[in-house]
């Protein structure tokens, strides 16, 4: 929740008092705010007691709309909802597939758009944290893919001696498009891998078992624009259909980055 409200939100706010919608469509949001580079999480927190909320949680180093947001600034300054944010996955994130990736539909040398696990000060460093809930109230915790529109395919995955993919689109979206946090109350990040350039949205579930709520889950749409910033950003209709299916999986091969730019530790939390 951001106390930041510009005239977009505030009216989009107004349509949905106006329409009595809650979490309604991604048409009344405006994603007006463009994140470039620095450090967030899309974390999750327990509200009023009772109610998850996904979010994104920037570090001080975050670059929005051109400037860095900076230390010092009340908590609630870092937080933004999904909906008025736009990620802007430039060409920076750009390179030739070293090897096929056949979660993203891809083959050796083909281009593809990843936001890296590591941090690359030239690009957005996206982490998914649970560091906002108590761990010992939790008995699981998970973030599904649950939606998605794009012009292209979009997998998360985590490199290490293997690669883990944990979400992918070019089988479609089902159960398999799941998260597990094996370890609540902390924070990793990932690969936002993307096949082609145009405005993607990924519609993410979290969902809890808590000791004595019971199962509680929130979803929200985040977005990214992937190449040249779109203006406006509007998102493309979903192209899964017009995919082949993949074979989809562990690729047995560590991807190789560029390495320029790269630093291995978080510039902020
Ligand atoms: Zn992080």
């Amino acid at each position: 929740m951001s106390l930041r409200i510009g005239t977009q939100t505030a009216l989009a706010i107004g349509a949905i008092a106006a329409f009595g919608l809650r979490g309604g469509p991604a048409a009344s949001a405006a994603f007006e705010n463009i994140y470039s580079a620095g450090h967030a999480d899309i974390g999750v927190a327990l509200e009023d007691n009772d109610e998850l909320h996904l979010h994104y949680h920037f570090g001080s180093n975050a670059v929005l709309n051109g400037a860095v947001l900076g230390p010092g600034l009340d908590d609630e300054a870092y937080e933004y909802d999904p909906s008025e944010v736009t990620v802007l996955v430039s060409d920076d994130a750009k390179l030739s597939a070293p090897v096929a990736l056949p979660f993203l539909g891809l083959s050796a040398g083909d281009p593809v758009w990843i936001l890296p696990q590591s941090n690359n000060p030239l690009l957005p460093f996206v982490g998914i944290a649970t560091e906002e809930l108590t761990s010992g109230d939790w008995s699981s915790f998970s973030f599904s893919l649950t939606g998605f529109s794009g012009p292209g395919a979009f997998a998360l995955f985590q490199t290490g001696l293997g690669t883990t993919v944990f979400w992918d689109t070019i089988d479609g979206i089902d159960g398999t498009d799941v998260l597990t946090i094996g370890s609540i109350g902390g924070h990793d990040h990932y690969n936002f891998g993307f096949s082609t350039e145009g405005v993607y949205d990924l519609t993410i579930t979290a969902t809890g078992t808590h000791r004595t709520l019971g199962t509680l889950s929130d979803t929200a749409t985040f977005r990214f624009n992937v190449g040249p910033l779109a203006s406006p950003v509007v998102p493309e209709p979903a192209s899964l259909a017009m995919m082949g299916l993949g074979a989809v999986g562990v690729l047995g091969s560590v991807l190789v980055r560029r390495a320029r730019g790269r630093v291995e530790e978080e510039t902020a939390a």
